[in-house]
């Protein structure tokens, strides 16, 4: 990249160039911008900026180009992201405006699921760079590992077919995502292997605190692997059901001008190990919010609102740890069914929340009752869980 990225910008001027809609003082929840900051991504030693933006939902080209002329200078995509029309509107809207070596640009593999060929690799990332329109990405991820996948780690084979990639300059870095019940391992198994620069990980304020997630975390720190943070909100948006609303309501945050979701993102980067949070943005409110978050500093007012919060809140949502209650289910996978039913209810994101969950393996879906309430029993948060699996059958299926 001949700009660095992370270079530190004047967030009000951009942001009034990307279409004056961002008008940053207000309230608590909108507090003035002044600079998007910046940070080195751990090995890579590129600067990037703390807020990057996902592009797992539809993005309008037209918010695109205004989270980047606002700041947001990392972005990261997937091949299997609107089945590729993520990649092509960042490549659209990356051409049109002149912006590749402004942007930290990410994208995934998914193909290695299915094909151990190694020259998948290549394959697919020829097709993504083609519809990004760039002939390079910064970082080329797998697209969220499964614990059953740690070996692919350690194939020498895939570690040589990402060099060779690096070494044709298609792509800069390696790194991996991972949402998966068994995040700790993964998390382990990046630090051990010796090829990862960097990962994205679910990580929250509901789930940051864990021991086991917290030592994995400090093992990829300490071999310097750039960490990025996604989810980081996922615990801030309950299931929609009548008494997550009550629930929500009776800590009063709303009422005391403070923003959950903003302080979500607070908590994970008052984790200095956490480089990037990446978010779904997908309007200027959300981009806005966003933007202040990681801008103003998580206060003791807020830190102590949100342990309140999490506490009276921690048995209505999912916090993917499905080594707790997936044992007793005989294969089936309970974190996955419970994300993509907050994908439908909490998000609104229901005809990909479909196809997410009809393109799990059957016998990952199903569940007899004795492995409902197997779950149920196992959860250590207290979740509903047969009666949210049920609803997931019902409206996913
Ligand atoms: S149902 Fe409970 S134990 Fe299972 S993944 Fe969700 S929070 Fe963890």
């Amino acid at each position: 990249m001949s700009t660095p990225c992370g270079s530190r910008r004047n967030f009000i001027k951009t942001a009034a160039v990307a279409g004056g809609a961002l008008t940053l003082a207000g309230n608590a929840a909108n507090a003035t911008v002044d600079e998007m900051p910046s940070v080195t991504l751990g090995r890579t030693g590129q600067k990037v900026s703390r807020l990057g933006m996902g592009t797992s939902w539809t993005v309008q080209p037209s918010f695109v180009q205004a989270a980047i002329l606002s700041g947001v200078g990392y972005i990261d995509s997937s091949e299997t992201y609107e089945n590729g029309n993520s990649e092509s509107t960042l490549g659209a809207v990356l051409e049109r405006t002149g912006k590749r070596k402004d942007v930290y640009l990410v994208t995934k593999n998914a193909g290695f699921r299915e094909n151990g060929d190694p020259a998948v690799f290549e394959q697919r990332l020829n097709k993504s760079l083609e519809r990004l329109k760039t002939d390079y990405v910064d970082a080329y991820f797998l697209h969220g590992i499964k614990g059953d996948q740690i070996p692919v780690l350690f194939d020498e084979n895939v570690k040589n077919a990402f060099e060779k990639l690096r070494k044709a300059g298609k792509i800069r870095f390696a790194g991996l995502s991972c949402h998966d019940a068994r995040l700790v391992d993964v998390v382990e198994a990046a630090a051990k292997c010796g090829w990862i620069d960097q990962i994205m990980i679910q990580y929250n304020f509901r789930t940051m605190n864990a021991d086991d997630l917290r030592r994995a975390v400090d093992k990829a720190s300490e071999a310097n692997i750039g960490l990025v943070a996604m989810k980081t909100q996922g615990g801030s948006e309950p299931f929609a059901n009548d008494a997550a609303r009550k629930e929500t309501r009776l800590t009063g945050l709303l009422e005391k001008g403070f923003s959950v979701p903003q302080a979500a993102i607070k908590a994970v980067l008052a984790d200095e190990r956490i480089q990037v949070v990446v978010s779904e943005m997908t309007n200027r409110d959300q981009l806005k919010e966003n933007s202040a978050a990681v801008t103003n500093p998580l206060s003791p007012k807020e830190a102590r609102l949100l342990e309140e919060h999490r506490a009276k809140t921690a048995h209505l949502y999912c916090q993917g740890c499905g080594h707790n209650c997936e044992p007793g289910t005989g294969g089936a996978r309970v974190a996955d069914v419970l994300r993509h039913l907050r994908y439908h209810e909490a998000y609104g994101k229901r005809e990909q929340a479909r196809e997410l969950y009809q393109a799990l393996p059957v016998l990952e879906r199903t569940f007899n009752d004795q492995a409902l309430y197997a779950a149920e029993a196992a959860c250590p948060h207290g979740l509903p869980v047969a009666q949210l699996l049920k609803t997931a059958e019902r409206l996913l299926s």
